[in-house]
């Protein structure tokens, strides 16, 4: 494309050299004239015509010398283009050519006028050059005329005719020649033309095709990066849809399971799976030194949880359990973890429960490779701890309150409440499971009198100095209860009417014993008790009580201080 442009530059190039040719051809038409004028003087010598000859050479010679002056002087003067200027010009361009065609060789620069008609034909067609070549036609033959008229005084009108003829076919040929030539080269330019436009156009779709194509690219490239962007928070969303959905499981077993026990157990699977871990352990501060204790583990091996339990209190993890901070370490040294040695345990994250800021416990996540856990691990469990804690710290407290619903403030022991209640399940129990259930009653003697004596505030220290001793020598499945005022029960399962009795002795001689003093006095207390037992005695809760209330009862009309027991029911 660069090398047609080129070309077509060289044929601008050409049309300024013929515009420039066509500006003199005034003058080559003179000087054509003035040739014809001395060749025919030349060829026909006489000493007053060479005389003239050297004459007019000389004259145009001084002509060219003259005007040349003039111009260095007026280039001196730096004055712009006058018209006095421009005919000095003309003036030396026709002396020139003057002078160029009285030498010998002038003679062949008779082609010359033509060479700017012919270039004028090419570019411009033979109509418009026509005029020039009538123009030349004409001064041509009227000069032949004129100088055979000076130089034979006379023309020869055959010679004459024979010169017409022979100078209009010339220019006739000449100028068909130069029509063709002109067809051609239109046809040509019009063809480049053509495809100077068809170039241009091209050069244009061209361009706008690379820009397309750059569009296109820009695009493409946006496309990738929203692409991209799509499907990372496609990724997220997708992780905060898991999230949401863990903590929606996590959110409905707190609303569902009561047990904390049991909460925790399914929280502990619950983030086995989320976080696609090795091992998860749950320990929750409890005891008198609120130390760590496991509370559920994924460990199955017994060594290993062994391990993990000897060592959950260990330094390292107390920054999480103490300031609250969670910990994530992806390349485990064993040395600086105690509970992983032998383990093979290369990553972990511990996350603790803080209920208002007060550490609850903690969660220890593991895994067996390196850079398992990732910063995100490490805030979703947060979350899931965060809810966590929440439950634990409410069935804290339920159980706190319930322990308080059902204790007696004074003496520590159940209130009547939770005794009825118990009665009934217990029965229950025992019927179902076709055990013995025995209830012992017992009431202090005289105690409105020891009131009356030692004060109402000793009287209290005595029932709270009775009831601990009550409740130390009871077991664990045994429920100790104030009935009222003075008055305890104890409920005891899998006991039989004699051993019940037994141990009712084993307590009145006990508390009978039961030194109880204050900083002034020391003083103690009798009870008499009533014992029944279910099957034996009662088949009914309310006949089991009422039954150990007769015997009490019996024990009081007795002379008090003793044990009594229910009369066994007739089969
Ligand atoms: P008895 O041997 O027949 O049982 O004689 P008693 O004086 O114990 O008679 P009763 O059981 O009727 O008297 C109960 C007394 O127990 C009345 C009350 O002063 C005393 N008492 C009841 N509850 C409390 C208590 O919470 N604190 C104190 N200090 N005394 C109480
Ligand atoms: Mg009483
Ligand atoms: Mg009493």
């Amino acid at each position: 494309m660069k090398l047609i442009k080129e070309k077509l530059h060289i044929f601008g190039k050409l049309q300024k050299y013929e515009e420039n040719i066509l500006n003199y051809e005034i003058i080559i038409l003179i000087g054509l004239i003035i040739e014809d004028l001395f060749a025919k003087v030349f060829f026909a010598p006489a000493a007053w015509r060479e005389a003239i000859f050297l004459l007019v050479q000389a004259f145009l010679m001084a002509i060219i010398v003259s005007v040349n002056i003039y111009e260095r002087y007026m280039a001196k003067k730096q004055n712009g283009p006058s018209i006095l200027m421009t005919l000095a010009k003309l003036l030396k361009y026709v002396a020139l050519t003057s002078y160029i065609s009285t030498l010998w060789h002038g003679v062949f620069f008779y082609i010359v006028p033509l060479l700017p008609i012919a270039f004028h034909c090419i570019s411009n067609g033979c109509k418009k050059t026509a005029p020039l070549l009538i123009t030349s036609w004409i001064f041509q033959l009227g000069s032949q005329i004129f100088l055979c008229y000076i130089i034979q005084s006379s023309v020869d009108r055959r010679a004459a005719m024979e010169y017409f003829i022979g100078l209009t076919v010339k220019y006739v040929l000449f100028g068909l020649f130069s029509h063709i030539c002109g067809r051609i080269y239109r046809i040509y330019m019009r063809g480049q033309e053509e495809n100077s436009i068809l170039i241009d156009r091209l050069s244009d779709k061209y361009v706008q095709l690379e820009q397309a194509k750059k569009e296109i690219q820009a695009h493409n490239d946006r496309l990738r990066e929203t692409n991209r962007k799509l499907e990372e928070t496609n990724q997220k969303l997708t992780s905060s849809i898991a999230e949401f959905f863990t903590l929606q499981q996590i959110s409905q077993a707190i609303t569902s399971i009561f047990d904390v026990n049991e909460l925790l157990k399914y929280v502990n699977d619950v983030i086995m799976g989320v976080m696609g871990a090795y091992h998860s352990t749950i320990a929750l501060c409890g005891g008198s030194q609120n130390k760590l204790k496991v509370k559920v583990s994924s460990i199955f091996d017994k060594k290993d949880y062994a391990i993990v339990s000897d060592y959950i209190n260990s330094d390292v993890l107390q920054p999480c359990i103490y300031e609250g901070k969670s910990m994530i370490d992806n390349d485990v040294d064993p040395e600086n973890y105690p509970f992983t040695k032998g383990r093979d345990i290369h990553s972990l994250i511990c996350v603790p429960f803080l209920a208002k800021g007060v550490p609850l416990g903690l969660v220890l996540v593991e895994h067996s490779i390196k850079d398992a856990f990732t910063d995100e691990n490490v805030r979703l469990l947060e979350i899931i701890c965060q809810q966590v804690s929440i439950a634990i710290e409410n069935a804290r407290l339920y159980q706190q309150m319930q322990k308080l619903a059902t204790l007696d403030g004074l003496t520590g022991a159940y209130n009547r409440q939770y005794f009825q209640d118990k009665l009934e399940t217990e029965f229950n129990k025992a019927q179902q499971g076709n055990y013995n259930l025995s209830l012992i009653i017992f009431d202090i003697d005289y105690f409105k009198k020891f009131n009356d004596t030692y004060g109402h505030l000793f009287g209290d220290q005595i029932l709270k100095a009775l009831s601990s001793y009550v409740m130390k020598t009871l077991r664990k499945e045994d429920i100790f209860a104030r009935y009222g005022g003075e008055e305890f029960v104890i409920l005891m399962p899998h006991t039989s009417l004699e051993l019940a009795a037994e141990k009712a002795e084993e307590l009145r001689k006990g508390i009978s014993e039961l030194a109880i003093t204050n900083n002034l006095v020391a003083a103690s207390v009798n009870i008499s008790a009533g014992v029944a037992s279910y099957p034996k005695t009662a088949r009914r809760p309310i006949d089991l009580l009422n039954s150990a209330d007769d015997a009490l009862y019996m024990a009081k009309r007795g002379g008090r201080n003793l044990v009594k027991v229910a009369k066994p029911l007739e089969d």
